[in-house]
């Protein structure tokens, strides 16, 4: 909760809980008093949990990964895969080799799947790091089962099939090939079979029940073998969808998994920026580089420490998408004038000037001011907004 001056009162000012400092030191902080930091990224890892459990229940006949990659959607990897399996869940996605052994490091038993497979002589590594590749193409096939044959293994990986988003995944042709050799599928262990869909966000897109009827064309060829299909707006859209594994990423970070639906996930990181000053512009002055905002009347502009170089985009004070704003002392700050690298400037002339100061937080991001929403006004979406959140911020894990 935010006090009256903006200050979320639950948080605490300069000493950081032991677990939390834990937690945080593996984000190599540039600082861990959060009176010093640039900014306050409150992850509550709560609402993380929710969110899986909101997925996993409403699959009773699956399982529930996560999808962790580029650090769990910049939230931190390594907080958010043990919260996850704390609450019981074993299977990861990364996407990196080496985001695979960071997490093995941490969690050895779980099992981690690295989405952009094997590259070319590694295998080894993988087979050192206890790392499950997932096989995009015929020559990582190949690679993978000499691998295996040449010291008499059978290791597991992922069979990746593209059933018609053009990105990455073995042929559906190649797969039928793959189904019928006994020679390859003799020296690995093919421990899921996978697609991705294009148009999951929007549920009745025609191509959803395309790519779904090729998958099912090419798992009936591995009948034994487990089957994975849905990212988090497919998992949503479709309950109890007939296949083994779940792959939800950004609903777990509590952003919008649907494009023309509301949102049904609770919101994970709030982002407060601190007020550095509180200025008096006169009418007719301008604010920020370029002189693009000129005040209309005296106003009160508050100077926040923020900015492009956090993962503020210039576009979102531009209101191409509408004016954007800040949350603060109960009440929402237009921006004015243009975004810079480390600070951004907010119309608070709304707000009375005795509940202002120096030092206070404002919530750029979070419970007032939604991800989605701030990445429309950035022309984005919100895994991009997650994933360019600057390394300057102290982040806190809490579980309110
Ligand atoms: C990133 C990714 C996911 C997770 O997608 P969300 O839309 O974030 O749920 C699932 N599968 C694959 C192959 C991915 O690359």
């Amino acid at each position: 909760m935010l006090d009256r001056k903006g200050r979320d009162a639950t948080l605490p000012t300069s000493a950081v809980p032991p677990v939390e400092r834990a937690a945080a030191a593996w984000q190599t902080l540039p600082t861990e008093d959060p009176a010093l930091a640039g900014g306050i990224l409150d992850i509550n890892l709560k609402a993380l949990v929710e969110n899986w459990r909101q997925i996993r229940d409403l699959h009773p006949n699956a399982r529930t990964s996560a999808v962790v990659k580029a650090n769990a959607y910049g939230l931190g990897m390594i907080p958010v895969a043990e919260a996850l399996w704390a609450e019981g869940c074993r299977t990861f996605f990364v996407a990196l080799p080496h985001e695979g052994e960071e997490l093995k490091k941490h969690l050895p038993r779980a099992e981690v799947f690295v989405l952009a497979g094997v590259p070319r002589g590694e295998a080894g590594y993988f087979h050192e790091h206890g790392l499950t590749p997932v096989l995009n193409t015929w020559e990582e096939v190949e690679e993978w089962t000499a691998y295996n044959a040449a010291r008499e293994l059978r290791l597991p990986a992922a069979v990746h099939v593209d059933t018609g988003m053009n990105r990455l995944g073995l042929s559906p042709g190649e797969a039928r090939r793959l189904s019928g050799h006994d020679n390859l599928l003799r020296n690995f262990r093919p421990c899921l079979l996978m697609s991705h869909l294009a148009c999951a966000d929007t549920p009745g897109h025609e191509m959803n029940g395309r790519q779904k009827a090729l998958f099912d064309e090419i798992r009936a060829l591995f009948p034994s073998v487990p089957t994975s299909l849905a990212n988090s707006a497919a998992a949503i859209a479709w309950p109890n969808w007939e296949y083994d594994l779940l792959r939800p990423g950004i609903a777990l970070y509590g952003g919008n998994p649907f494009s023309e639906r509301s949102n049904p996930m609770r919101a994970v990181a709030t982002l407060y920026a601190t007020v550095l000053q509180v200025r008096e512009v006169r009418r007719g002055e301008s604010v920020g580089y370029g002189a693009t905002w000129t005040a209309k009347d005296d106003s009160r502009i508050a100077i926040i420490g923020v900015g492009y170089a956090d993962g503020l985009f210039r576009r979102v004070a531009e209101g191409v998408a509408g004016p954007a704003h800040v949350f603060v002392a109960g009440q929402f700050a237009p921006y004015v004038g243009r975004i810079s690298m480390d600070l951004a400037a907010v119309d608070v002339s709304a707000i009375a000037p005795d509940v202002l100061e120096r030092g206070m937080r404002v919530e750029v991001m979070g419970p007032h001011v939604s991800v989605d929403e701030l990445a429309c006004w950035a022309g984005t979406i919100a895994y991009e907004i997650l994933t360019s959140l600057g390394p300057r911020f102290t982040r806190l894990y809490t579980s309110s």
